[in-house]
C-alpha cells in the first residue's frame, strides 16, 4: 500500500474490477461479485446500462464541454424534468454531492440575506449526519472524526440529537435560516426519519420562517421507491440536495428549490466551471428516461420488500449474527450484533458486495433495476455468509 502514489486516505481492499454488466462486477480474471454496494447508491440502473452508454457515447462524439456562460440545451431540459416530478422551481447542477449541499447552504443563506435578515445564517442539523467533507458539510454533519485537525470548523451550524423534535425547536434562534435534514441518515447506519417527525419540521420551518433543506444525495432518484424520499411524508421541502443516483456512475449532483428559496441566487453570486456539462446532462437525463417510465419506482417498492422481508426471515434464523433490519426500499440495513466489517468479509467471500455504515450497520444499495432472481441470489449469499459467522462465532465459545 505505501508503494502507491496516492494519498493514503482509502483503506482500500485488495480487489480491483475490470468491468461491469447490470448488477455484477468482473475482476480481470472473470471472478463475478453480485454488486449490491452500487458505488454507494450511484448506479442506480446498474452498470453499463445501454442506454446510458449509448447517451454518453453519443454525447462524446458531439461536445463535451462548453462553459455555463452559455445555453446547454441538456441541461435546461435535465432542469426541466426534475422541476416537473418535484416541488422544485428552480436547479443548479453541480459535480458531487458536497457541492449540491454547499449550493443548498448558500441558497437559504442568500434568501434570508435578500429579505434583509442577514444575520441569519445559521443552519441546525442531526447528530449522525452526513452531508459531504468540504469544509461547510463537515461542520454541517458534525462528527468529530470528520472534523478533527482541519481547524476552526466553518461557523453556522447547530447540531441536536435525531429525532429530538423539543431539542430542535429549542435550537431555534432568531439567527436560523434553516433546517437541513437527511430523510434516512445513510453513512449513519440506515437511520429512517420517521414520516411524523418530518412533517414537525416542515410545521417548525413554516412556523418559525425557516427554510427545510433536503439532503436526497443518498435517497433520491427513486432509491426508496418514490423519486424523492420525502414524498413519503407528503411534505415538500424548500431545498433538495441531490447527487449519487442521478448521474449513474457519472460525477454530477443537484440543488433544487423553489422559486420563493432560490430568489437571492441572481447573476453572478454563484458558479461552477463543471457544473452541468453536456456529458454529465446526457447521462443524467438517460437516467431520468429510466426512472421516470410507468411502472419503475413501484417495482422499486416491491422489489425493497422482497429484498428486507428475505433479511428478516434471515434475521430470525440468526438471531446471534443480526440486530435488526431496517431502510426502506433499496435502501437496506443490516444492523450486525458483531462487528459489521466481520459480515462484510463473509459476504464477500461468498461474492456479494455491500456498504459498511455507522451503527455497526451493513448497507445493501444494489441498481434500482436489480432483478428479483438476483435479489433471491443475493439473499442465499448474505444467508451462507450468515452461517459462517455462526459457525464461528460457536466455535469460539465451544
Ligand atoms: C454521499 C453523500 C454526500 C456527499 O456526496 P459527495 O458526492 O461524496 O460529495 C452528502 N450527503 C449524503 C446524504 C450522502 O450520502
Amino acid at each position: 500500500m505505501n508503494g502507491s502514489a496516492l494519498y493514503e486516505t482509502y483503506a482500500r481492499l485488495p480487489l480491483a474490477f475490470e468491468r461491469g454488466e447490470g448488477s455484477w462486477l468482473i475482476t480481470a480474471d472473470g471472478t463475478r461479485y453480485l454488486d449490491f454496494a452500487a458505488g454507494i447508491a450511484v448506479n442506480s440502473v446498474g452498470h453499463a446500462h445501454p442506454h446510458l452508454v449509448a447517451a454518453l457515447a453519443d454525447q462524446a462524439g458531439k461536445l463535451w464541454h462548453v462553459s455555463n456562460l452559455y445555453e446547454i440545451p441538456g441541461q435546461r431540459r435535465l432542469g426541466e424534468r426534475l422541476a416537473e416530478n418535484s416541488f422544485a422551481d428552480k436547479v443548479f447542477f453541480t459535480n458531487s454531492g458536497a457541492e449540491a449541499l454547499e449550493c443548498a447552504i448558500k441558497t437559504a443563506r442568500r434568501y434570508h440575506f435578500t429579505n434583509g435578515e442577514e444575520n441569519r445564517v445559521r443552519i441546525i442539523t442531526f447528530e449522525g449526519a452526513f452531508h459531504g467533507r468540504t469544509l461547510a458539510t463537515i461542520a454541517a454533519g458534525g462528527q468529530k472524526k470528520y472534523l478533527e485537525g482541519f481547524g476552526p470548523p466553518v461557523e453556522g451550524f447547530d447540531q441536536v440529537p435525531f429525532g429530538d423534535l423539543e431539542a430542535t425547536a429549542k435550537a431555534i434562534s432568531p439567527d436560523t435560516a434553516a433546517i437541513l435534514v437527511e430523510p434516512i441518515q445513510g453513512e449513519g447506519g440506515i437511520r429512517e426519519v420517521p414520516a411524523g417527525f418530518l412533517r414537525e419540521l416542515r410545521e417548525l420551518c413554516d412556523k418559525h420562517g425557516l427554510l427545510l433543506i433536503m439532503d436526497e444525495v443518498q435517497t433520491g432518484i427513486g432509491r426508496t421507491g418514490k423519486l424523492f424520499a420525502h414524498e413519503w411524508a407528503g411534505i415538500t421541502p424548500d431545498v433538495a440536495a441531490i447527487a449519487k443516483g442521478i448521474g449513474g456512475g457519472f460525477p454530477m449532483g443537484a440543488c433544487l428549490a423553489t422559486g420563493e428559496a432560490a430568489k437571492g441566487m441572481t447573476p453572478g453570486v454563484h458558479g461552477t466551471t463543471f457544473g452541468g456539462n453536456p456529458l454529465a446532462m446526457a447521462v443524467g437525463n438517460a437516467v431520468l428516461d429510466i426512472v421516470l417510465e410507468e411502472g419503475f419506482l413501484e417495482e422499486v417498492s416491491r422489489k425493497g420488500l422482497l429484498l428486507k422481508q428475505g433479511l428478516a426471515s434471515l434475521a430470525d434464523e440468526f438471531p446471534h449474527v443480526v440486530e435488526e433490519i431496517r431502510g426502506s426500499g433499496l435502501m437496506v440495513g443490516i444492523r450486525c450484533k458483531a462487528a459489521n466489517s466481520a459480515l462484510q468479509q463473509a459476504m464477500r467471500e461468498e461474492k456479494l458486495l455491500g456498504v459498511p455504515a455507522g451503527e455497526n450497520v451493513v448497507r445493501l444499495l444494489p441498481p434500482l433495476n436489480v432483478t428479483d432472481e438476483e435479489i433471491r441470489d443475493a439473499l442465499e449469499r448474505v444467508g451462507r455468509a450468515m452461517r459462517a459467522l455462526s459457525h464461528s462465532a460457536e466455535e469460539k465459545s465451544a
